[in-house]
């Protein structure tokens, strides 16, 4: 490394490694590992997998490629024996912005985990320019502003293929860019990213606003942009077209470039749908089928022993039901496929439930993954089950044998080998390093329980992690805050069923006991990272509210030397880096039933958070693994919450008016202390909310809540027995390596090699 470092710089900026500015450094570590992993062995076999996504959020590559390719620690040596540090020059990459939370996350671990498997699979999805907003806090609130992450020199590979995308109006020529995956110690994928050229930056205005309507100029400027008008949705459409076209002509392509017989294209290729975003690539490539001389049967048939689907959520809100009249606007060349798949569904049952158009003209997109795919996931165990007995029952009645299950995982190369160097490096020196790989190793650890000098060690580590938290929070963003309180961490997007509000009214209360004297026995900080979409007014007044309250406790005296909530700007894949391995406290308070998995509950778990949290998604999984004396659980169960819906047994107005403890927290909401800082209009707004209908039952758990947090804070007093925790989680969380997630689908849905 030190060698070609040299050469490069030499060549390029006719600089030493000694005197090349950090910028220099990242072009040049930016070239070299470029041109390393062209070098790979390309992964390959009979059939090919072929992930289709909305999303990639695959944060900054640097680190994650160094480390990948075996070339990290000698990078590292290599920089400091010249006095420069790693971590500055990581500072100069741009963290691409091609995702929005967990479901974009999943994507980017299952590449790195596919591709250490050493399975054949790309990613295809859209090269954003702007992906999702950049936010800004001005004024206690949400600001949106646009997030351009693509620069001259950049992961990015341009490509030759280029495909003609229909729609109605217009015909668009596409461009295709590469970005290369290394697995860890083995062979190479790839990233497919498809754009427009036409595309053009400037006609973003103000904020994140822009012409909806321009779609050659538009198309792939933004990830999700604001669908509250038709424009918007039709956009949207837009979007899923073009990528799941070009990635149905690339599929052929390629196949065809292989020698493959279409008429077996299952057999050399498998399709994973990664929610519904990508389902239109069910009719489009059944189209494409047909032109090439298929009959509707067995385009119909070939297309469904090709594609598989993930369910992500249960939320009715979030399954995509696209109006007819809106696809006959951008792809009418479609309709007739679409049509003729709802009427062979119709042909088959008689039950409208299961239908693709609805009476209302609808098209229910899953329904179409779930008849026309061979197999259907949830993304947890509980998650699963509540799609085969309630969600998805009348689908599961007719088709058992599609739904399996597979827990999400997270690829320890980022989430600890990355992200946690001391944890990592001390987990070597103790157990080996095969957990890296091998993740069950990391059971080895349990083995020292009771071991003192290890138990005080993970402490340590921790208490350094938090450390390197607060050096980042003042220089980021000028916040002061004490690494000797506990961390008490809740990142992840805004939504009301994480609820967020909930952990708002726990702050609430500790204010007011601090107020009356009843102090902590030691300070806590709490951390907020949240991004809510730009037209969810309820989570963006949750924003402020949090806002505010970091305000009201900043500025009282008696209260903040004891208390202390931050909110950290723009939530992404950097700073989940910077903050998870500083978690004593890991948040997942979702309401049961509603958060399909989570994963940042795993990556917390695994950097020794212990997690507080109801049972729900995947904290059932880390329940069953650590046992009860390692996870402090609340709140209402699943099936509770499941008939409160069924019954609509849920009064939140009743727990208020029943209640004076509850009805003091949520006043506090609208009281003389806090609208003096914020916005009564946006206070006022969730304080009715949640009083007049609190769709995701904060007020339900809320008591429970504080209670079980307080006797989290009362026993991390006891250290050692805290550090025990923090070593059980650890060693159980082997189970939530994507590595484990990537090989039972391979096993059961892909079946690669
Ligand atoms: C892991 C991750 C998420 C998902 O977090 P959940 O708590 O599972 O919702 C969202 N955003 C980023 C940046 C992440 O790294």
């Amino acid at each position: 490394m030190e060698k070609e470092l040299e050469l490069f710089l030499q060549e390029k900026f006719g600089k030493s490694i000694q005197d090349a500015s950090n910028e220099e450094i990242y072009a040049a570590l930016l070239g070299i590992t470029k041109k390393r992993m062209e070098g790979l062995k390309r992964n390959e076999g009979k059939r090919k997998l072929y992930y289709i996504s909305a999303e990639f959020l695959i944060g900054k590559l640097l680190s994650n490629n160094l480390i990948n390719l075996g070339l990290f620690e000698e990078t590292r040596d290599v920089l400091k024996k010249y006095g420069k540090d790693i971590t500055g020059i990581e500072e100069i990459e741009p963290e691409p912005s091609l995702g929005n939370g967990g479901l974009g996350r999943l994507a980017a671990c299952f590449l790195d985990s596919i591709a250490t498997l050493g399975l054949p699979g790309d990613g295809v999805g859209l090269n954003y320019h702007d992906g999702l907003f950049l936010q800004k806090f001005r004024d206690n609130k949400q600001n949106e502003e646009k997030n351009p992450w693509i620069t001259p020199e950049s992961w990015l590979k341009r490509t030759e293929r280029h495909f003609e995308v229909p729609f109605k109006d217009f015909t668009v020529t596409s461009a295709m860019y590469d970005i290369d995956v290394p697995g860890y110690e083995n062979g190479c994928n790839r990233l497919h990213l498809f754009d427009l050229d036409s595309v053009d930056e400037s006609i973003i205005g103000n904020g994140i606003h822009f012409d909806k309507n321009d779609i050659r100029k538009n198309l792939t400027l933004f990830l999700y942009p604001d669908d509250s008008d038709e424009a918007g949705q039709l956009l949207r459409i837009y979007q899923q077209y073009f990528m799941v076209s070009n990635a149905a002509q690339l599929i052929l392509a390629e196949a065809e470039e292989r020698g493959v017989n279409l008429y077996h294209l299952h057999e050399h290729v498998c399709i994973q749908i990664n929610d519904t975003h990508p389902t239109m690539v069910i009719p489009e490539l059944i189209r494409l089928l047909e032109a090439r001389g298929f009959n509707a049967d067995t385009a119909v048939d070939v297309v469904r022993k090709t594609c598989a689907y993930t369910n992500h959520t249960i939320l009715a809100e979030a399954l995509e039901k696209w109006p007819v009249s809106y696809l006959e606007k951008v792809v009418p060349h479609l309709l007739p496929i679409i049509r003729d798949l709802d009427a062979r569904v119709r042909r088959d049952f008689h039950d409208e439930r299961i239908y693709i158009i609805d009476k209302e003209n609808r098209v229910h997109m899953a329904h179409i993954d779930i008849h026309y795919g061979y197999a259907v996931n949830g993304v947890a165990a509980l998650h699963t089950e509540i799609l085969k007995e309630s969600e998805l029952k009348p689908f599961y009645d007719i088709y058992p044998q599609k739904f399996n299950n597979k827990t999400n995982g997270i690829t320890f190369r980022r989430w600890l080998v990355h992200c946690n160097h001391r944890l990592s490096d001390y987990l070597g020196s103790l157990i080996g390093t095969d957990f890296v790989k091998d993740a069950d190793h990391l059971e080895g650890l349990l083995k020292y329980k009771d071991d003192e000098a290890v138990l005080n060690r993970l402490l340590e580590i921790k208490k350094e992690a938090k450390a390197d938290l607060k050096k980042y929070l003042k220089q980021t963003q000028n916040l002061d805050i004490d690494e000797n309180s506990v961390f008490d961490i809740q990142i992840k997007r805004l939504h009301e069923y994480k609820r967020q509000q909930m952990n708002a009214l726990y702050a609430i209360y500790k204010y007011k006991e601090i107020k009356k004297g009843n102090l902590p026995k030691r300070p806590v900080t709490m951390i907020f990272g949240a991004k809510a979409a730009p037209a969810y007014t309820i989570a963006k007044d949750i924003i402020h509210l949090l806002l505010c309250l970091q305000q009201l406790i900043d500025s009282d005296p008696q209260v903040s030397p004891y208390l202390k909530l931050v909110m950290v700007e723009n939530y992404n894949v950097t700073k989940a880096e910077k903050l998870i391995p500083a978690a004593d406290i890991s948040e997942q308070i979702s309401l049961a039933s509603k958060e399909a998995s989570g994963t940042g509950n795993m990556k917390m778990m695994l950097n020794g958070a212990v997690t507080l949290g109801t049972l729900d998604g995947a904290n059932v999984e880390i329940h069953d693994l650590v046992g009860d004396d390692n996870i402090y659980l609340f709140g209402a169960k699943s099936e509770e919450v499941i008939r409160l819906y069924d019954t609509a047994g849920y009064c939140s107005a009743d727990i208020y008016d029943s209640d004076p403890q509850v009805e003091e927290l949520v006043d506090f909401i609208i009281s003389k202390e806090l609208i003096r800082i914020g916005d009564p209009v946006n206070l006022g707004r969730l304080y009715k909310e949640i009083v007049g209908k609190d769709w995701f039952m904060t007020l339900l758990d809320v008591k429970d809540y504080i209670q079980t947090k307080e006797r989290m804070l009362s026993d991390y007093e006891d250290q050692k027995a805290w550090a025990k925790k923090m070593l059980v989680n650890i060693a159980k969380a082997g189970y939530f390596s994507s590595d484990r997630t990537i090989a039972e689908y391979n096993r059961d849905i892909w079946k690669l090699s």
